[in-house]
């Protein structure tokens, strides 16, 4: 079947809940995808920061075929192998002690929510405790999730969420200062805000943040799970700054494909926080997750993606600046690592240069309302950013 047969199924059969883009994605390899035409597109979205390794590792894919031989699922009754492997990894990497594994993001950050209420909760003897999260923020599309997401429209049709979030304004130290009371336990935020337009959080900023957190006994929570897994050059964004955070969500690029996610506690909040009988999920960490976790983490080590990432990225930021000073529709450019966005003028809109870019065989994805989105598998090379540029150009020049 063609693509256009199916994607007359799918608008018959699927909840229209996504305004799709017209093509049918079939296979993949290396940095490229395949529709079902035929047609090879270079692939600048790793499936929103998903596929890190790109497409068709093939220690990743032996991996999860010998563990598709072995063993599935087993729920969280029991112990497996594969998950508590994953644990160590995910340990190392981020210094964190204690790991919830979930099934995506938005369960993770579930978890994370719920963790440090419950520490709060232990410490103080009683409920009811607020957070601060941050305006333009994304934090996934479950009900907890959509509370401490900064984005009135997203939120709007499903009010009333979580009561006691108190937004505040992302990179303002002053803004969050205001927002804190008696009865704060949280602060949440991305360290690059991914959704809501690309913005990495500045240095004065989360360090006020972090000192903050630490003389209140707030909990610093750190949602890693668009920027981090080796994205900005570090395994997790935070790791570019001099902070630690409370706990941290992790998820897309965690599986690289492998619905999985997870949240870590330092060992003082895990002290106090979630005990048996407060959190669970039947499928979360299952044998063939946690070896796509195992997998991701040790090819990234032994490969060396985070030196691998610094180099590119640095090329990547170049060839934008150079987009940039060539075309005044790009009006900034920001981000860090392999988590680049352009901004363009209103008079440019990014659904229509992104549908260009599909026609001419890129897959690019936007931020926010107006910004470009560039978040390529982390295995990207000079001349895939070469072949993206010249893209861009062509359809920033000629349309
Ligand atoms: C994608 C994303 C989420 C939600 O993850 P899902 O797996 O879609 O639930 C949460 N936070 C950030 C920063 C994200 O980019």
């Amino acid at each position: 079947m063609d693509n256009l047969g199916y994607m007359e199924r799918a608008e018959l059969d699927l909840l229209h809940t996504y305004n799709r883009y017209g093509i049918v994605l079939e296979k993949g390899r290396d940095v490229y995808l395949f529709d079902t035409n035929g047609k090879k597109y270079l692939d600048f979205a790793a499936g929103i920061a998903v596929c890190a390794l790109g497409y068709g590792n093939e220690e990743y894919k032996a991996a999860l075929k010998t563990q598709v031989d072995m063993l599935l699922h087993t729920s969280n009754l029991y112990y497996n192998p594969p998950i508590i492997k994953a644990a160590e990894l995910i340990k190392k990497a981020s210094g964190m002690d204690r790991v919830f594994f979930t099934n995506s993001g938005a369960e993770a950050i579930e978890g994370a929510i719920k963790a440090a209420k419950k520490y709060a909760y232990t410490r103080d003897g009683h409920a009811g405790h607020e957070m601060i999260a941050m305006k333009g923020s994304f934090h996934g599309r479950t009900l907890g999730a959509l509370s401490v997401t900064g984005n009135k429209h997203y939120q709007e049709p499903f009010e009333p969420l979580l009561p006691g979030i108190r937004f505040a304004e992302f990179n303002n130290l002053d803004s969050v200062k205001a927002q804190v009371s008696e009865k704060t336990c949280a602060v949440i935020m991305e360290t690059i805000q991914g959704e809501g337009g690309i913005y990495p959080a500045t240095k004065e900023f989360i360090e006020g943040v972090a000192e903050l957190c630490k003389e209140r006994d707030i909990l610093l929570i750190l949602d890693e799970i668009q920027c981090g897994m080796g994205r900005t050059g570090k395994m997790f964004a935070w790791q570019n700054y001099n902070i630690k955070p409370d706990i941290m969500t992790a998820a897309k690029a965690l599986g690289c494909g492998v619905p999985v996610g997870a949240f870590l506690l330092t060992e003082r909040v895990a002290q106090k926080s979630l005990i048996p009988g407060d959190h669970g999920t039947t499928y979360g960490g299952n044998p063939f997750a946690g070896t796509a976790v195992s997998a991701v983490f040790e090819i990234m080590e032994r490969d060396k993606i985070t030196s691998h990432v610094q180099k590119i990225a640095d090329y990547l930021w170049d060839r934008l600046d150079e987009l940039k000073d060539k075309h005044g529709c790009i009006i900034a450019h920001r981000g860090m690592g392999l988590m680049q966005g352009l901004q363009l003028s209103p008079a440019v809109p990014v659904g229509e240069i992104s549908k260009k870019a599909l026609e001419k065989g890129l897959i690019l994805i936007t931020a926010g309302t107006d910004v470009l989105r560039f978040v390529p598998p982390l295995i990207i090379e000079e001349e895939h950013v070469d072949r993206m540029f010249a893209i861009m150009d062509g359809i920033l020049l000629y349309g």
